[in-house]
């Protein structure tokens, strides 16, 4: 793989060489061309992330306190939410605003899910983020700035902890892919690759969300296929038409930014919903994705 230029008939001349298949993709071991069982992260207790079951991640974009967690578990644990997001190291356009708690904030933040059965998903940026956030985190985010950050897919890819792919602001979904290889093929299978809206000539939204990635990626792919309508439209009011848009279009998770006060949130804070609407949107959610499996 990788070379362009070589004989084929040569090394099909090759003694004990039965059969040569030329891949012309920049991806294959992500990619249904060999493996067809869709993959299932299993972190155990019957907890799953999988094509089978619907996966929802919520919290804030960034954590903020330890109350604000300890508020924010308390609301899981009534309402069955199993994983919870939260960025403390956060990648912002700008180096003055706020830029997460670290290693600090991580801690309480591991420290409450995991006395509640909480999972911890949060965003690593760098490679030498890895070793520290480690023992702290249930599956690693990979941002949208960073997808292509091949040296840190490379160093995911010898992780044994799940990986939340982000899709970049201006990748194909060819190079989304690609990126999941350079995890899986460093020995880490467990990826989600997740569509969070990319960037286009309309600056009326944030984003715009790629509803076609969603079908796409779970056609060529088997691995499971996420959303984040949070970072996508970017406006509170329309973020729950499009979560239930890529339930509907076959989507197996979706990542949701909420907080107490949402517009006092430190980041995204036009984004985030409240924890009563999450809790409504939630339902409608879990609606939909039965509906969806009563007719597909
Ligand atoms: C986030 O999840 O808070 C975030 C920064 O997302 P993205 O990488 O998609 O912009
Ligand atoms: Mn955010």
């Amino acid at each position: 793989m990788g070379q362009e230029n070589f004989d084929m008939q040569e090394l099909g001349d090759l003694p004990g060489v039965k059969d040569v298949h030329f891949i012309d993709k920049t991806y294959v071991l992500v990619s249904r061309m060999w493996r067809n069982k869709d993959t299932v992260i299993d972190f155990g207790d019957g907890l799953k992330i999988s094509r089978t079951n619907l996966t929802i991640v919520a919290g804030p974009c960034s954590i903020e306190s330890e109350d604000q967690v300890v508020e924010t578990v308390g609301v899981f644990k009534e309402n069955g939410i199993k994983f919870m997001r939260g960025g403390v190291f956060k990648p912002r356009s700008s180096p003055y605003s706020f830029r997460g708690l670290s290693l600090e904030g991580l801690k309480f933040f591991w420290k409450h899910c995991r006395a509640n059965g909480i999972k911890v998903v949060t965003e690593v940026m760098d490679c030498s983020q890895i070793d520290k956030m480690y023992d702290y985190v249930d599956v690693f985010q990979v941002g949208a700035g960073n997808m292509q950050n091949f040296d840190l897919l490379d160093a995911l890819g010898k992780v044994n902890k799940p990986v939340l792919l982000k899709r970049g602001l201006s990748a194909t979904l060819e190079e989304l892919l690609s990126s999941a290889e350079y995890i899986f093929s460093g020995g880490n299978e467990d990826i989600i690759l997740c569509e969070r809206g990319i960037r286009s000539f309309d600056k009326t939204f944030r984003n715009t969300l790629d509803l076609n990635a969603i079908p796409y990626l779970k056609e060529k792919s088997y691995l499971p296929v996420f959303c984040d309508p949070s970072h996508d439209v970017g406006v509170r009011q329309f973020i729950e038409v499009k979560a239930l848009a890529a339930i509907m279009a076959s989507a197996d998770g979706i990542m949701l930014e909420i907080h107490s006060t949402p517009e006092k949130a430190f980041s995204n804070n036009f984004q985030t919903r409240s924890f009563r609407e999450f809790i409504d949107s939630f339902d409608r959610i879990r609606k939909t994705y039965i509906f969806r499996k009563t007719i597909f």
